[in-house]
Protein backbone atom coordinates (compact mmCIF):
# COMPACT_ATOMS: atom_id res chain seq x y z
CA UNK A 1 0.00 0.00 0.00
CA UNK A 2 1.47 3.40 -0.70
CA UNK A 3 1.77 5.81 1.99
CA UNK A 4 -0.23 8.90 2.17
CA UNK A 5 2.64 11.47 2.95
CA UNK A 6 0.30 13.38 4.87
CA UNK A 7 0.44 10.20 7.64
CA UNK A 8 3.90 10.49 8.56
CA UNK A 9 4.19 12.12 12.49
CA UNK A 10 6.34 12.23 15.42
CA UNK A 11 4.68 11.29 18.97
CA UNK A 12 7.57 11.68 21.59
CA UNK A 13 6.71 9.79 25.07
CA UNK A 14 8.82 11.35 27.77
CA UNK A 15 9.33 11.63 31.54
CA UNK A 16 11.38 10.70 34.65
CA UNK A 17 12.68 7.01 34.76
CA UNK A 18 9.91 4.52 35.69
CA UNK A 19 6.94 6.35 34.80
CA UNK A 20 5.68 3.78 32.26
CA UNK A 21 7.77 5.29 29.02
CA UNK A 22 8.39 2.12 27.55
CA UNK A 23 5.17 0.45 28.73
CA UNK A 24 3.27 2.91 26.55
CA UNK A 25 5.75 2.49 23.69
CA UNK A 26 5.06 -1.15 23.85
CA UNK A 27 1.31 -0.86 24.18
CA UNK A 28 1.57 1.57 20.79
CA UNK A 29 3.75 -0.71 19.30
CA UNK A 30 1.24 -3.86 20.13
CA UNK A 31 -1.66 -1.91 18.86
CA UNK A 32 -0.06 -0.83 15.52
CA UNK A 33 1.02 -4.83 15.05
CA UNK A 34 -2.83 -5.71 15.99
CA UNK A 35 -3.72 -2.98 13.13
CA UNK A 36 -1.71 -5.08 10.69
CA UNK A 37 0.73 -2.15 10.43
CA UNK A 38 4.29 -2.99 9.27
CA UNK A 39 6.04 -2.09 12.45
CA UNK A 40 10.36 -1.78 13.23
CA UNK A 41 11.17 -0.71 16.98
CA UNK A 42 14.99 0.22 18.09
CA UNK A 43 16.82 0.51 21.28
CA UNK A 44 19.60 1.85 22.30
CA UNK A 45 22.47 -0.91 23.23
CA UNK A 46 23.27 1.09 26.34
CA UNK A 47 19.59 -0.10 28.00
CA UNK A 48 20.58 -3.85 29.14
CA UNK A 49 17.26 -3.60 31.03
CA UNK A 50 15.07 -5.79 28.84
CA UNK A 51 18.15 -8.35 27.89
CA UNK A 52 16.38 -11.33 27.20
CA UNK A 53 13.09 -9.65 25.69
CA UNK A 54 14.00 -8.58 22.28
CA UNK A 55 10.90 -9.11 21.12
CA UNK A 56 7.54 -7.91 21.86
CA UNK A 57 4.32 -9.92 20.73
CA UNK A 58 0.91 -9.03 20.33
CA UNK A 59 -2.10 -11.80 21.34
CA UNK A 60 -2.45 -12.69 18.08
CA UNK A 61 0.93 -13.84 17.70
CA UNK A 62 2.43 -11.24 15.58
CA UNK A 63 6.06 -10.23 17.04
CA UNK A 64 8.80 -7.81 16.23
CA UNK A 65 12.65 -7.71 17.30
CA UNK A 66 13.74 -4.35 19.47
CA UNK A 67 17.04 -4.16 17.81
CA UNK A 68 19.70 -2.46 19.68
CA UNK A 69 21.51 0.70 17.82
CA UNK A 70 24.51 2.87 18.81
CA UNK A 71 24.14 5.73 16.07
CA UNK A 72 20.46 7.39 14.64
CA UNK A 73 22.82 6.30 11.52
CA UNK A 74 22.23 2.97 12.51
CA UNK A 75 18.20 3.42 12.69
CA UNK A 76 18.59 5.24 8.81
CA UNK A 77 20.04 2.50 7.63
CA UNK A 78 17.89 0.29 8.89
CA UNK A 79 14.87 1.13 8.30
CA UNK A 80 12.94 -0.87 5.41
CA UNK A 81 11.37 0.53 2.53
CA UNK A 82 7.90 -0.84 3.27
CA UNK A 83 7.77 -0.16 7.05
CA UNK A 84 5.25 2.17 8.13
CA UNK A 85 5.57 2.77 12.20
CA UNK A 86 8.91 2.85 13.75
CA UNK A 87 9.77 3.07 17.64
CA UNK A 88 12.43 4.46 19.16
CA UNK A 89 13.07 3.46 22.87
CA UNK A 90 15.95 5.41 24.94
CA UNK A 91 16.17 8.15 22.62
CA UNK A 92 18.38 10.48 25.05
CA UNK A 93 21.38 7.62 24.41
CA UNK A 94 21.28 8.68 20.68
CA UNK A 95 22.81 11.46 19.24
CA UNK A 96 21.30 14.63 17.98
CA UNK A 97 21.06 13.16 14.45
CA UNK A 98 18.13 11.49 15.74
CA UNK A 99 16.54 14.43 15.09
CA UNK A 100 16.54 14.62 11.28
CA UNK A 101 16.29 11.28 10.91
CA UNK A 102 13.09 11.18 12.79
CA UNK A 103 11.75 14.27 10.61
CA UNK A 104 13.00 12.66 7.85
CA UNK A 105 10.83 9.41 8.51
CA UNK A 106 7.85 11.20 9.30
CA UNK A 107 7.91 13.11 6.02
CA UNK A 108 7.84 9.86 3.40
CA UNK A 109 4.87 8.99 5.83
CA UNK A 110 6.21 7.08 8.83
CA UNK A 111 4.44 7.12 12.24
CA UNK A 112 7.66 7.79 14.23
CA UNK A 113 7.33 6.77 18.28
CA UNK A 114 10.15 8.04 20.34
CA UNK A 115 10.48 7.26 24.17
CA UNK A 116 13.33 8.37 26.23
CA UNK A 117 13.92 10.31 29.53
CA UNK A 118 13.68 14.05 29.12
CA UNK A 119 16.53 15.18 32.02
CA UNK A 120 20.03 13.78 32.98
CA UNK A 121 20.45 13.19 36.59
CA UNK A 122 20.81 16.65 36.95
CA UNK A 123 18.06 18.16 36.03
CA UNK A 124 19.35 19.28 32.43
CA UNK A 125 17.99 18.57 29.20
CA UNK A 126 19.31 15.14 27.76
CA UNK A 127 21.14 14.77 24.86
CA UNK A 128 18.31 15.34 21.82
CA UNK A 129 15.22 15.19 23.38
CA UNK A 130 14.59 19.10 23.47
CA UNK A 131 14.94 19.33 19.81
CA UNK A 132 12.78 16.57 19.47
CA UNK A 133 9.71 17.56 21.88
CA UNK A 134 9.79 20.54 19.56
CA UNK A 135 9.47 18.90 16.04
CA UNK A 136 6.82 16.33 17.49
CA UNK A 137 3.41 16.77 16.79
CA UNK A 138 2.39 15.09 19.64
CA UNK A 139 3.96 14.64 23.45
CA UNK A 140 2.98 12.57 26.13
CA UNK A 141 5.33 13.52 29.77
CA UNK A 142 4.71 11.26 31.89
CA UNK A 143 5.30 10.97 35.75
CA UNK A 144 6.58 8.43 38.48
CA UNK A 145 6.06 8.39 42.46
CA UNK A 146 8.63 10.59 44.32
CA UNK A 147 10.43 7.44 46.37
CA UNK A 148 10.98 10.07 49.08
CA UNK A 149 7.72 12.15 49.75
CA UNK A 150 5.03 9.98 47.59
CA UNK A 151 3.98 13.00 44.86
CA UNK A 152 4.30 12.96 41.58
CA UNK A 153 7.97 12.39 40.10
CA UNK A 154 9.55 14.67 37.52
CA UNK A 155 13.41 13.80 38.02
CA UNK A 156 15.83 11.10 37.67
CA UNK A 157 17.81 11.08 41.09
CA UNK A 158 21.32 8.95 40.96
CA UNK A 159 22.71 7.99 43.42
CA UNK A 160 26.74 6.10 44.35
CA UNK A 161 26.50 4.10 47.41
CA UNK A 162 23.06 5.13 48.58
CA UNK A 163 24.17 8.47 49.10
CA UNK A 164 23.42 11.84 45.80
CA UNK A 165 25.99 11.59 43.06
CA UNK A 166 27.69 14.71 42.16
CA UNK A 167 27.15 17.18 39.20
CA UNK A 168 30.18 16.85 38.00
CA UNK A 169 29.69 13.08 37.14
CA UNK A 170 28.97 11.96 33.24
CA UNK A 171 26.12 11.73 32.01
CA UNK A 172 26.29 8.88 30.93
CA UNK A 173 27.74 5.98 32.76
CA UNK A 174 28.07 2.88 31.25
CA UNK A 175 28.62 -0.04 33.37
CA UNK A 176 29.01 1.82 36.93
CA UNK A 177 27.59 0.80 40.33
CA UNK A 178 25.02 3.70 40.72
CA UNK A 179 21.67 3.02 40.81
CA UNK A 180 18.66 5.56 40.17
CA UNK A 181 15.31 6.58 42.26
CA UNK A 182 12.69 8.47 40.60
CA UNK A 183 11.69 12.28 42.75
CA UNK A 184 9.90 15.40 42.61
CA UNK A 185 11.89 18.59 42.06
CA UNK A 186 11.93 19.24 45.87
CA UNK A 187 13.15 15.98 46.66
CA UNK A 188 16.41 15.99 44.27
CA UNK A 189 19.40 16.10 44.85
CA UNK A 190 22.25 17.29 43.10
CA UNK A 191 25.34 18.44 45.31
CA UNK A 192 28.22 19.77 43.95
CA UNK A 193 31.78 18.29 44.49
CA UNK A 194 33.00 22.04 44.89
CA UNK A 195 30.09 22.24 47.65
CA UNK A 196 31.91 19.15 49.69
CA UNK A 197 34.92 21.41 49.44
CA UNK A 198 33.88 24.00 50.62
CA UNK A 199 31.94 22.67 53.39
CA UNK A 200 35.59 21.06 54.73
CA UNK A 201 36.70 24.98 54.47
CA UNK A 202 33.76 26.15 56.20
CA UNK A 203 34.01 23.32 59.15
CA UNK A 204 37.98 23.75 59.60
CA UNK A 205 38.79 25.80 62.54
CA UNK A 206 41.40 28.01 62.76
CA UNK A 207 41.56 27.98 66.65
CA UNK A 208 42.78 24.35 66.52
CA UNK A 209 45.66 24.66 63.97
CA UNK A 210 46.85 27.72 66.45
CA UNK A 211 46.57 25.76 69.28
CA UNK A 212 48.17 22.71 67.80
CA UNK A 213 51.23 25.55 66.37
CA UNK A 214 51.25 26.34 70.18
CA UNK A 215 52.03 22.82 71.64
CA UNK A 216 54.41 22.18 69.21
CA UNK A 217 56.66 25.20 69.89
P1 LIG B 1 10.29 3.94 32.04
O1 LIG B 1 10.41 3.40 30.64
O2 LIG B 1 9.62 5.29 32.09
O3 LIG B 1 11.60 3.92 32.81
P2 LIG B 1 8.95 1.47 32.61
O4 LIG B 1 7.85 1.36 31.60
O5 LIG B 1 10.21 0.70 32.36
O6 LIG B 1 9.30 3.02 32.84
O7 LIG B 1 8.47 1.05 34.06
C1 LIG B 1 7.30 1.56 34.65
C2 LIG B 1 6.97 0.71 35.88
O8 LIG B 1 7.94 0.93 36.90
C3 LIG B 1 5.66 1.04 36.55
O9 LIG B 1 4.57 0.39 35.93
C4 LIG B 1 5.88 0.51 37.97
O10 LIG B 1 5.49 -0.84 38.06
C5 LIG B 1 7.38 0.56 38.15
N1 LIG B 1 7.88 1.52 39.15
C6 LIG B 1 9.00 1.33 39.90
N2 LIG B 1 9.27 2.41 40.67
C7 LIG B 1 8.29 3.32 40.42
C8 LIG B 1 8.02 4.68 40.90
N3 LIG B 1 8.81 5.28 41.80
N4 LIG B 1 6.92 5.29 40.43
C9 LIG B 1 6.11 4.68 39.51
N5 LIG B 1 6.33 3.43 39.02
C10 LIG B 1 7.40 2.76 39.45
ZN1 LIG C 1 9.39 14.32 46.68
Amino acid sequence: MAHDAREGSIEVITGVMFSGKSEELLRRVRRALIARKAVQVFKSHLDDRYSGIHAISSHDGRRVEARPVSSSLDIAEQVADKVEVVAIDEVQFLDTGIIEVANRLADRGIRVIISGTDMDFRGEPFGPIGPLLAVAESIDKLHAICVVCGDLATRNQRLIDGSPAVAEGPTIQVGGSETYEARCRHCHEVPSSQDDQMRLIEDFQPDELESRGRSQA
